[in-house]
């Protein structure tokens, strides 16, 4: 029997995303000397473009050959020494992940605990702040849009949480999986670190992580921190002058980046925001049409760029995306750490058109069936009905 697929794969996990033409197209040539002209003015034009992406004016720019993982890596670096207590509040994997990260690097680590299925919650946050009177903790860190259980948390808030008991703590972000899919202020929530990543949100393979650096945190950091040399943010000061990198960059990720930003630009970020709010919202009907249940059990915090849906109980999540790979040729995302096989997730972030979209809920909605998940049919029919009224 041959193994030969015909049709292009549905690609829904959310993160990596689906690579634009025009971006697998921009890498389509030859590599260019990085230390010539013609890379610098890449390398500004890069920078200047990422900093309309985080709304910041003049935050210090990191682009380093990572995945996102390794921009976490470089922001406890380089503001923090063992033993430096931080606050963390687990929403869900990758603040799970963040905190395992931190314990790693010797950091003394307060956790606030959440069931997995809503955001932080800033209140918290502030009373625990307020209660620190020694100052004693150094940096806020939280995770904008939990991409293991579609719950976003709300930034703002945070800030003004910290605000509100006038702590001098560092707020840093996660927005891996929010940049390019929600709005997001760097600057006008005054966020002191934030962390993004190339394949989610950015339409870009993976392979390179972003950081926005305040001021504040740049002057921690060249206060203090723990050692650190290949992830010094210090050089980063005259990279982003200059355009040039301290190493050889990757420099065909920079292409696609460049050619990605411009789509986003070209779309304009309001449309891009509206139309990732627009999929989720599809998604959404299509989970309840289906009777299942959402992960995020928390309207106000549902996430623009995945969907992660609960099986009932009994039923394998993973048994459901296997049937769903064999049958019909789509990846989703799987449930993560402590509701691994309990949920699957459908990404609907990056380059996505409503056809996409309907499609994937189409293969979901018949892996369903093969699979003998119990569900009510409808869900395609309830997200094509908002996608095609005018002004959802
Ligand atoms: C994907 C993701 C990560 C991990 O990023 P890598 O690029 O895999 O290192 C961390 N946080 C969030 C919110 C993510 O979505």
């Amino acid at each position: 029997m041959s193994n030969f697929v015909s049709g292009r794969h549905f690609l829904q996990t959310p993160g990596p995303s689906n690579l634009p033409d025009r971006v697998l197209r921009a890498m389509d040539r030859n590599v260019i000397n990085h230390r010539g002209p013609e890379f610098g003015a890449l390398g500004r034009d890069i920078v200047a473009k990422l900093r309309g992406l985080f709304q910041t004016g003049a935050a210090t720019i990191g682009i380093f050959p990572a995945s996102g993982t390794g921009a976490w890596e470089a922001a406890l670096a380089n503001t923090l020494v063992p033993g430096d207590r931080i606050l963390i509040s687990r929403t869900g994997q990758f603040s799970h992940l963040w905190e395992q990260m931190a314990l790693r690097f010797g950091l003394d680590v307060v956790s606030l605990e959440t069931d997995w299925r809503r955001g932080a919650d800033p209140l918290a946050i502030g009373e625990i702040l307020q209660e620190d009177r020694e100052r004693r903790i150094k940096a806020v860190c939280a995770v904008h849009s939990e991409t293991s259980t579609s719950c976003m948390t709300d930034i703002a808030a945070v800030r003004q949480a910290i605000n509100r008991a006038d702590h001098p703590a560092l707020l840093m972000v996660d927005a891996i999986s929010s940049l390019g899919c929600a709005e997001y202020q760097h600057d006008g929530w005054a966020v002191d670190v934030t962390i993004a990543g190339s394949q989610k949100g950015l339409m870009v393979p993976p392979g390179l992580s972003f950081t926005a650096i305040s001021d504040k945190a740049l002057a921690a950091a060249r206060a203090g921190g723990s050692r650190r040399s290949y992830w010094d943010w210090e050089p980063l000061v005259t990279s982003n002058r200059t355009g040039f990198f301290p190493y050889t960059p990757a420099i065909s990720l920079l292409y696609a980046l460049n050619e990605a930003l411009d789509m986003l630009a070209e779309e304009g970020l309001p449309a891009v925001f509206a139309r990732h709010d627009r999929y989720a919202q599809a998604t959404r009907l299509a989970a309840a049409a289906w009777g299942l249940e959402l992960q995020c059990a928390d309207p106000a915090a549902y996430a623009p760029g995945v969907t992660a849906i609960r099986t009932p109980q009994g039923h394998s999540a993973d048994n459901l995306r296997n049937v769903i790979l064999e049958r019909f040729n789509m990846s989703l995302g799987n449930g993560l750490g402590r509701i691994e096989d309990r949920v699957f997730r459908i990404g609907h972030m990056g380059d996505l058109g409503v056809l996409s979209l309907t499609g994937a809920l189409t293969g979901v909605e018949m892996g369903l069936r093969a699979a003998g998940v119990p569900h009510r049919a409808g869900g395609v029919q309830a997200a094509m009905e908002l996608l095609t009224s005018a002004n959802a």
